[in-house]
Order: C-alpha cells, then sequence, then structure tokens
C-alpha cells in the first residue's frame, strides 16, 4: 500500500528580507502568503524557501520594512467618495473660487437640476473669512438650485432652493434649526441644523451605481496610503446598500466595517422600530464588508460638543446634547438587548459624562457584554473619573488624533488653550488601562504616518505642538491603528497582526517606522499594500509575479 504524498503548501507570495514587524513584539524576515492568508513566518530571510515553487512570486524586499496594514477605526468613506461626485468647493481659497466653481458646474447642469457641493470645506479657507452669500449663488446659478453644505450642521443655498424646497418669507424654522435672515427679515440662505437636512431632501443625490463606483475610487486611494481596513462612522441604508453594489463588482480596495446611523431626530418607538427592520446584526456580511454596528450622535464637533464648562469664545454656550438621555438609555438598551454593538459620538466632557451614565445604565439592564459592545466614539475631553468609568466599565474608546491635527486653531478659539491641549491625552487613557482603536475622522483619505506621527509629537496642521505631555511611541500609535481597531471589530483573531492564520494584509515602507526620527514619518508613503492576499497598491510592481 502506498500513500501519496500530502500536497505540498506552495506560496502565492513569499516576501523576505527587511524587518517584518508582526505587533506581537517579535521581528521577522520573510513571510508566506498562501490564497487570502499568511501561512508562514521566519525570522530569517531564507527561513521560508522550501515553500516556494512554480508560481510563487518571491519578493526580495530587503529595502522594505513590513507592517500590518493600517486598520482605521472611525472614517466616512462614504461621504470621502461622495465628495468626489459633487462640486469641490473645498478647493477654493477665496468666494470668487467657490461661485466660480458653483457657475462651471451649474453651466454643465441641465437647468433645475440640483448642484450639491462639497461638504469638506469651511469658510476659515476662505480669502474673506465668510460664508458665500445668496446673492453671489444667485449671480453663479441662476436656474439650478445650489445646496452648498458645510459639515454636518450648516449649510448655504441660493434662491431656487429655497423655492425648490418651498420655503418662503414666512416658512417657519423647523424645531431644532434655523433658516436665516437678513436684518430686513429676507432669507441669507444660510441653514442650520435640522433646516439643513428640510432642504436636502428635495435635492438628488448621486445615484446608488455612482456611489459604488467612487467607493471603487476612493477606498483605492486610501489602500494607496497604507489602509487596509476602515470601520465606516455613518451610513444610511441606502449607502449600505452602494456598499453592497461595490463589494459585488470587486470595486473595494479596503475593507469596510459600517455603523448604521440612528438619527436623534427619531422619536424612541422610530428609532426601535429602524433597528428592528434592520434584519441583519453586528458581524453579519464577509471579510470585506461586514456591518459593525449602529451609529449615534450625541453632540457637536469644536463648535457644538457639549461642555462642562462654557465656550471660550461665547460664556454663554455650552454646546448641545442632541438625545435626551433617558430616550438614548432606552434604545441602547433595546438595541444591546438583540446583540448590536453601539457606538456613539461624544466629544464634550459633559457629552462623555452623560453617555457613562447612559452605557452603565444600558449595562446594568442587559447584563454583561463582551468588550467592545458598547464604543465610545472621540470621547475628546476627559477626566481622569471619567476615564477610570470607561476601563472600569469596559467601555472602548475610538480615538483620532488627526482631528485635533486639523482642527487645533479652531479648538484653541472655541475652547481655550488649557482644554485643546489635553484633547484626547491618549497616554492618560492608557495609564489607565483603557481599550484604544486609532483613526481618522477627516473624510478624506489621509497619509497614516502622518497621523501616527501626530500620536507621537502631538503635532498639528497649523497650531504648532499641543500638550506635548500626552504623546505615546511608534509601537504603541502602531498597535492601536493595527490590533486595537481589529479588537474593535472583533477580529484580533483575523486581522491586525502578521500571524500565521491571519489574512494577509500587509504594508511595505522604505523606512522602518520603529526605527526612524518620527520627524520623517509624516510624508513616508507604502512601496506596497496588500489585503487578503490581493495586491491593492504597488506603483513599482514590487509584487509582480
Ligand atoms: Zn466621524
Amino acid at each position: 500500500m502506498t500513500c501519496e504524498p500530502a500536497e505540498p503548501l506552495r506560496l502565492d507570495y513569499l516576501i523576505r528580507g527587511g524587518a517584518i514587524h508582526p505587533m506581537t513584539g517579535e521581528t521577522y524576515h520573510s513571510v508566506g502568503v498562501r490564497g487570502p492568508e499568511i501561512v508562514a513566518v521566519s525570522a530569517d530571510a531564507d527561513g521560508l524557501d522550501d515553500l516556494a515553487g512554480i508560481g510563487t512570486a518571491v519578493v526580495d524586499a530587503g529595502d522594505l520594512t513590513l507592517l500590518p496594514a493600517f486598520a482605521d477605526s472611525h472614517e466616512h468613506l462614504m461621504e470621502a467618495s461622495r465628495n468626489t461626485l459633487l462640486v469641490p468647493v473645498d478647493q477654493a481659497r477665496s468666494v470668487a473660487e467657490f461661485t466660480g466653481l458653483v457657475a462651471d458646474a451649474a453651466r454643465a447642469a441641465a437647468p433645475g437640476k440640483w448642484i450639491l457641493t462639497s461638504i469638506a470645506w469651511h469658510e476659515s479657507n476662505l480669502a474673506e473669512n465668510r460664508l458665500p452669500t445668496l446673492a453671489e449663488l444667485d449671480a453663479a446659478a441662476p436656474d439650478n438650485p445650489v445646496l452648498a453644505r458645510r459639515g454636518g450642521h450648516l449649510a448655504v443655498v441660493n434662491s431656487a432652493a429655497l423655492r425648490a424646497a418651498g420655503i418662503g418669507p414666512y416658512t417657519p424654522d423647523p424645531p431644532g434649526g434655523t433658516i436665516g435672515r437678513l436684518p430686513d427679515g429676507s432669507r441669507d440662505g444660510v441653514l442650520e441644523a435640522r433646516a439643513v437636512y428640510q432642504v436636502a431632501a428635495f435635492a438628488a443625490g448621486p445615484s446608488r451605481a455612482e456611489l459604488a463606483t467612487a467607493l471603487g475610487t476612493t477606498s483605492a486611494a486610501y489602500a494607496a496610503l497604507g489602509v487596509g481596513t476602515i470601520r465606516e462612522a455613518m451610513i444610511n441604508l441606502d449607502e449600505l446598500l452602494a456598499y453592497q453594489d461595490a463589494r459585488d463588482r470587486d470595486l473595494l480596495r479596503v475593507r469596510v466595517r459600517p455603523m448604521i446611523r440612528v438619527g436623534s431626530e427619531l422619536t424612541e418607538d422610530a428609532a426601535i422600530a429602524l433597528i428592528d427592520g434592520l434584519g441583519a446584526g453586528s458581524g453579519f456580511g464577509d471579510d470585506w464588508l461586514r456591518i459593525w454596528g449602529l451609529k449615534l450622535v450625541l453632540d457637536g464637533g469644536a463648535e457644538g460638543a457639549a461642555l462642562e464648562q462654557p465656550y471660550a469664545s461665547d460664556p454663554g454656550n455650552s454646546g448641545h446634547l442632541d438625545w435626551d438621555p433617558d430616550v438614548l438609555t432606552r434604545v441602547c438598551a433595546e438595541a444591546a438587548g438583540r446583540g448590536w454593538r453601539i457606538g456613539t459620538h461624544a466629544v464634550g466632557d459633559r457629552a462623555l459624562r452623560t453617555l457613562l451614565d447612559v452605557y452603565e445604565a444600558v449595562a446594568a439592564q442587559v447584563g454583561p457584554l463582551p468588550p467592545w459592545t458598547l464604543v465610545i466614539e472621540h470621547g475628546m475631553l476627559s477626566d481622569a473619573a471619567q476615564r477610570d468609568r470607561a476601563v472600569r466599565d469596559g467601555f472602548g474608546v475610538t480615538v483620532q488624533h488627526p482631528v485635533l491635527w486639523n482642527m487645533a486653531s479652531e479648538m484653541l478659539i472655541g475652547w481655550g488653550p488649557e482644554r485643546t491641549r489635553r484633547v484626547a491625552p491618549l497616554d492618560q487613557w492608557l495609564a489607565a488601562g483603557a481599550d484604544l482603536a486609532a483613526g481618522t475622522d477627516l473624510v478624506r483619505p489621509f497619509n497614516p504616518m502622518t497621523n501616527v506621527w501626530g500620536m507621537v509629537t502631538r503635532g498639528t496642521k497649523s497650531a504648532g505642538i499641543q500638550g506635548a505631555e500626552h504623546a505615546i511611541s511608534v509601537a504603541t500609535a502602531l498597535e492601536l491603528y493595527t490590533m486595537g481597531t481589529a479588537r474593535l471589530n472583533h477580529e484580533q483573531d483575523r486581522l491586525g497582526s502578521i500571524t500565521p492564520g491571519k489574512l494577509a494584509d500587509l504594508v511595505g515602507y522604505p523606512v522602518d517606522p520603529l526605527a526612524a526620527d518620527p520627524d520623517d514619518l509624516p510624508e513616508l508613503t507604502p512601496a506596497f499594500t496588500m489585503a487578503g492576499g490581493q495586491v491593492t497598491h504597488d506603483p513599482d510592481k514590487r509584487l509582480a509575479k
């Protein structure tokens, strides 16, 4: 009797040479990939040579350092993708440039078609440091409704948009919103909070197919920066379908873990009905597209965060809470009881204190929950007692240095220097024993190495170093940005480190970030990115077979 020899393990990729930092504390010098998975690692560059055969791409990468691909704990890929289909007023540096871009779009559009702008603009980037006026938008687009949303809470529109939305001189403000007026009582085209949605409801946006195509292009831009996974921080159900289209058309170049929005504009019954109607639950999907859970928003950002002490720039204002805490508790308890994971946006210290009360009440009602079930999104302002509560109760925190990097100047005005310096003190959270997962929240492809540099130096875009004492090490920053997010996604057994049996999500850099001067990191970009054994970025064909 003879025995057939076992099928030899033939690698698809054997990558050998440079340092391989698996995020487990060791260093390897070769890694083997077969199908979507890492199947072998070795401390020796030639340690896996026996596993190479015909069809194996042998990659000599002695000049590269390999890391697990980055996993962003909180980013808005859908919004970033949609922005590519919108008028790019975020590139304007003056009101004339802004209205010129709107005018170009209006000339190219059929009369009556809505002109929608990117939401990623701010008047502080315009030379005049003011919003475009209704009259300026009317001149730019006399025959097309224009909706220029700025972030989530403000928009400017033209007269055609007000007409299309049925808003006249006597239309009342919606609850929780304002439709702005000039001193003479006429409309000024500025919409705040709920009024933005009142008008946006009339504006037809990009189609599902257009969004799916844009998700492909934009996800490729993230992959080119070394990203393997994005936890998508807020979508509705139509947008989930666009994600499914993109996945079915094999367009996604990063893994996506969506959070489905449960809006504070809903009544308690409507919120619970929405959750009941979702059908699927947290964890449903596959390795490329898997639902993370629900997303709720408790307060604003730099301009609306619920603070314990008033705004430095406005002593009568301490921000807003978007949910009644008792309603939020009941909605979260219903969701957690059905097995949903919940991430709640809480930026200010008053929002964080309220959210801790809510989550503690939910946990008391529903019983013990696995780690990373009730998640604090941002928690930017915190005190030691709040951090201790989050740790004791097992509520993980997603942290995004790029928000401080981007918004420090606005925070210095609104929150003052003392609070700005202690935004997201990662050292303090870690000293308290917190579960953290790092991400960006910038609504555009952002170099993860700039983020790592920021966590390590507390550097910002235009306001220097803020709170140097809260810096963490490069190794810790990388860990939070790989394994941290894998734990957040309940995928620590499949992603987050270079370990046999895990998915082959790898990124190769021409500099070893663990050995480099941190100031060499912000501009560092990868030579290649791989996700699940598929090459998602390889401009120099380093992985070519
Ligand atoms: Zn966000």
